[in-house]
């Protein structure tokens, strides 16, 4: 019977909520349960979805890393987390840091799926001044390499599969998974993405992103490796306006010439 693991590292949730059907809940919208009992794959763990207590869980994992417990498909969410100072203590999982805990998932796993761009590429909080040193399972932003080096390969010869998107859907969680739990090729493109990741709202027709004219808003390009850094709001910038020192000017003062603005 195949197997899967869900681990969350520096995440919002936002793929667990989505592949749980939190959003609608319709025949186009699969929920992990549905998985589950459609492939009769065993849940060994999900963080908001495992009845079994933490303890539990523990074991299962002491078991996977031990290759007692065999894994089918181990999925991440989140951003691997390195800091402060390269420990890894910033996120730990019964006191060890979970990115040790991770590799050693993913060296017992047949497959290792990225959910999100945080776990593809280290997504929002990989962005400067990043102070949470993330990084992605083997990207870290368009870069090769981060928690595993560009080589690594899983148990069944595939490289990380990066299921990009801030969230990415659960339709195309679930129908990845479902391919390669029965061999259907998966056609990874140069930054490991698969052919079912596709930008928002684009369809059958039309591949491209289609938010700004089916919502109205742009698109902000959640499945590039360059999310967020690629758009203004993450972009680093240096003030210069406050340089000078700026001096109030007092009732008798003839300094006109502070630049005290609120943006
Ligand atoms: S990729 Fe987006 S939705 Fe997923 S954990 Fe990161 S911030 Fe949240």
């Amino acid at each position: 019977m195949a197997t899967l693991l869900w681990m969350a590292c520096g995440s919002c949730n936002g793929e667990s909520m989505a592949i749980l059907g939190t959003g609608a809940i319709s025949p186009d919208n699969p929920t992990l349960p549905d998985f589950l009992e459609r492939n009769n794959v065993r849940l060994l763990g999900h963080p908001s979805f495992s009845a079994e207590p933490s303890h539990g869980l523990a074991n299962t994992i002491e078991r996977v890393l031990a290759g007692e417990q065999e894994l089918t498909l181990l999925c991440v969410e989140g951003s691997i987390i390195n800091g402060p100072h390269g420990t890894g203590l910033f996120d730990t999982y019964e006191g060890k840091p979970k990115r040790d805990v991770i590799r050693g998932l993913c060296a017992r796993a047949d497959f290792v799926f990225a959910m999100g761009t945080c776990a593809a590429f280290g997504g929002i909080p990989a962005a400067p001044p990043n102070p949470t040193e993330s990084t992605g399972l083997q990207f870290c932003n368009d870069r090769p390499g981060g928690l595993l080096s560009p080589e690594w390969r899983s148990r069944a010869g595939f490289p990380v599969i990066n299921l990009a998107g801030c969230p990415v859907d659960s339709a195309t969680m679930l129908n990845t998974l479902t391919r390669a739990l029965h061999g259907v090729p998966l056609e990874l493109d140069g930054f490991n993405r698969p052919s079912t990741v596709t930008p928002c709202l684009s369809d059958n027709t039309q591949r491209k992103c289609g938010t700004a004219e089916k919502v109205g808003y742009a698109c902000y390009g959640c499945i590039s490796p360059k999310f967020p850094v690629s758009k203004p709001l993450f972009r680093p910038t240096i003030s210069h306006r406050f340089d000078s020192p700026a001096t109030l000017p007092g009732p008798h003062s003839t300094n006109r010439q502070v630049p005290l603005r609120i943006a």
